[in-house]
């Protein structure tokens, strides 16, 4: 069991930032993501696009926004389950809370905080009948550990930049690598597409448009796939691994069935104290959340999750008063030893 003090259901901007005002309350955290890598939207949707509107950055990439923010907490040694979704809570008589994961993974908190945006992102799933038999028995969706394919046959179908980038990615790892799509245009970037074409001419990945595959193959483990390729009799592969990366849907998901009060798919706060649900001891804060005037941006996230800490310290320490200090004349500890120094200048100042 993981046990922490702020249970963080979502890695994106917000729950990233939470870990650092929940740092500074010296109140450790621990943050599940259904992805497999932190920044939520930021990272799974838009890394390269330039964000104009996060206070003092006249502009930064999403993905250097995640990065920074990844750098900021370092020193609050947050804990992460990736790649699992938070399916299940329940409350214990002592005021803590269970949250289970779809891997099966148990955290347990005396404060949840769902930051989980616009819901976890699920795989969109081709229409293979027996595709289900064979989910982690060689079928993935997601690429989390590129060392599962060391030296391995990996079929890989998408159009997308996912599918480009892996299947670049694959080959200097796996011992072949078939990228299969169903159209003969790909949908990512220029230069992805150009380095696929220039990888199939030297012969290290096997590229068959326009194609799908139809069938898995296989007893326990994956062990071909059916393809149809047009105007063609379908084929068969033999392969190790199937991966469509067919891209990712959000869906509020297994969290619209906690008790929650839910409006327009997201989770209703009380914003005028400390973004509370109806449940006590579970905040709800950044894009998932809802109350009158709502913004979903990351500053809005930012702020939210500031105030919800506050209250979350109040909940763990009902004992404990706590005085708010700048950071410029605080400095910060972190949890590693590290002790970040208020510039004697500035406190000297603020005397
Ligand atoms: C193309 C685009 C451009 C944008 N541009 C801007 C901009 O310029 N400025 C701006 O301020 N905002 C912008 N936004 C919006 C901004 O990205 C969001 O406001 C921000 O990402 C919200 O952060 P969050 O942490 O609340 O949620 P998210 O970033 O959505 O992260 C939520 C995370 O929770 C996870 N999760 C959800 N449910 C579960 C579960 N049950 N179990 C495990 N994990 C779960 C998800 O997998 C996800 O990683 C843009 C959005 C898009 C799509």
């Amino acid at each position: 069991m993981i046990q922490t003090d702020i249970l963080i259901i979502g890695a994106g901007p917000t729950g990233l930032f939470t870990v650092f005002e929940a740092g500074l309350l010296k109140l450790r955290c621990h943050l599940i993501d259904a992805l497999p890598q932190p920044g939520g939207q930021c990272s799974e949707i838009y890394p390269k696009k330039p964000i104009y509107d996060i206070p003092a950055y006249p502009e930064i990439l999403a993905g250097d926004l995640t990065k920074n923010l990844m750098e900021q907490i370092k020193q609050f040694e947050p804990g992460f389950t990736l790649g699992e979704r938070a399916d299940t809570i329940e409350k214990q008589d002592d005021g803590t809370f269970i949250v289970t994961t779809n891997k099966g993974t148990k955290h347990q908190a005396p404060v949840v905080a769902i930051a989980g945006g616009l819901g976890s992102f699920e795989p969109r799933k081709p229409i293979i009948p027996n595709i289900i038999d064979f989910e982690d028995k060689g079928v993935e969706y997601m690429i989390k550990e590129p060392e599962l394919y060391r030296d391995k046959d990996v079929v890989i179908a998408g159009g997308g930049d996912s599918a480009l980038d892996w299947s670049i990615f694959l080959t200097d790892i796996a011992k072949s690598v078939t990228l299969i799509h169903r159209r003969n245009e790909f949908r990512g970037a220029l230069d992805s597409v150009e380095k696929v074409q220039e990888l199939k001419n030297l012969g290290k990945i096997n590229l068959i448009t326009p194609a799908e595959v139809k069938a898995v193959l296989g007893k326990e483990h994956v062990t071909g796939v059916v393809v149809e390729e047009t105007g063609k009799e379908p084929f068969i592969i033999d392969t190790d691994h199937f991966i469509p990366l067919f891209g990712l849907a959000p869906k509020l998901g297994p969290i619209a069935n906690w008790g929650l009060e839910i409006e327009k798919n997201a989770i209703k706060v009380n914003n005028a104290l400390d973004y509370q649900t109806n449940v006590e001891g579970i905040y709800a804060i950044g894009d998932v959340n809802t109350y009158p005037g709502k913004l979903k941006l990351i500053l809005c996230g930012f702020h939210e999750a500031t105030l919800m800490c506050q209250s979350a310290y109040k909940r763990i320490h009902p004992d404990k008063k706590y005085v708010m200090k700048y950071t410029t004349v605080g400095g910060v500890d972190g949890f590693d030893g590290t002790r970040k120094e208020a510039p004697k200048a500035v406190v000297k100042a603020i005397q």
